[in-house]
């Protein structure tokens, strides 16, 4: 590292808390080492009371960059000054660019782009597809609005009567809006509804997060008929690699299931290129760290 910085060297944070299990910090700072790029990364322990001076900071330190995570993909909103169309779309961000560290700040949001680029890489076309869909939480609303913006045909989003119900609403109307993708919402208790649409889907996406601590023994899904030789499973969990759904639906026959690896691995490299320029090596980083 001491080889590594010197007085010319720009920095980009990560703003979030809890933060100091990221993977985030290792993952772009071994991809500036491997490209010789003269970029260091740091997490900041900021939550939303410290948000807006944190802001502030990323200005007056001519901070290039920053990505940002829970609690602050949407608290940050009101201290930027532009936001990509997606971001705007999501209403939330996850990555910050300050071009030049000139202090105009733009929200983008590589979640959902990052979820989109892990089904292509494993050979799964979204396009002209009918998908299912649980959780319509920060990372469901982005998979959902990408998904539809990608040309999904039909997007049938389930989830449980919580708070994140109206948030899913209001994705659903979103995308009615906006794409030409149709959008439903249905609560999740009503099962025979979700098997149905399950059975007329290619793909089913689980974005809840059942399936990872304190819910490791749990999936949404535990009837072996719902799982078709043609249906692709997705989790976006990714500790454990292979959630107690994915579990269920290799051993019932899947045709593909997918973890939040890739999701995690393609959100953090879109975000590399906004900070850089350049392309993460995605490769050198999966052998690495994943
Ligand atoms: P969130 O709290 O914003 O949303 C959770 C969603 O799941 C909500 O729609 C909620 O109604 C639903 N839900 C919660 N408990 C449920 C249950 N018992 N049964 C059915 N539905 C339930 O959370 P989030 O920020 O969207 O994160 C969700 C998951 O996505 C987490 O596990 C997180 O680690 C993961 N994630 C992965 C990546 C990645 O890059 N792979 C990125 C972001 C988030």
């Amino acid at each position: 590292m001491t080889e590594r910085i010197d007085g010319h060297t720009l920095l980009i944070s990560l703003i979030a808390t809890p933060i100091r299990h990221s993977l985030s910090p290792t993952m772009h700072n071994e991809a500036f080492a491997k490209l010789g790029l003269d970029y260091a990364y740091m997490a900041f322990e900021v939550g939303n009371e410290e948000l807006k001076d944190a802001v502030q900071g990323i200005r007056a330190l001519g901070i290039r960059g920053s990505n940002v995570s829970m609690p602050n993909k949407q608290a940050i909103i009101p201290y930027l000054d532009e936001l990509s169309p997606a971001a705007e779309l999501v209403g939330a961000v996850n990555t910050v660019t300050n071009k030049e560290g000139k202090g105009h700040l733009v929200g983008h949001v590589t979640d959902g782009t990052g979820a989109m680029r892990a089904l292509k890489e494993e050979g799964v076309e979204v396009k002209g597809q009918i998908v299912t869909m649980t959780g319509a939480g920060g990372a469901g609303t982005a998979i959902a609005i990408q998904a539809a913006l990608d040309g999904v045909k039909e997007l049938r989003i389930f989830n449980i009567n919580d708070q994140h119900y109206q948030t899913a609403e209001e994705t659903v109307k979103k995308i009615n809006g906006n794409t030409e993708c149709v959008a439903t919402l249905t609560d999740l208790s009503d099962q025979a509804a979700f098997k149905q649409s399950i059975s007329e889907s290619s793909i089913y996406i689980d974005a809840t997060g059942v399936g990872m601590k304190p819910l490791q023994e749990e999936s949404l899904i535990n009837d072996p008929e719902v799982i078709r030789p043609d249906l692709v499973v997705f989790d976006v969990v990714y500790i454990p690699k292979e959630t107690k759904l994915l579990k269920f639906a290799r051993e019932h026959g899947a045709k593909k299931t997918i973890n939040g690896l890739g999701m995690m691995l393609y959100q953090g490299a879109e975000a590399f290129k906004h900070f850089t320029g350049e392309d993460m090596p995605v490769d050198y980083i999966r052998e690495l760290l994943f």
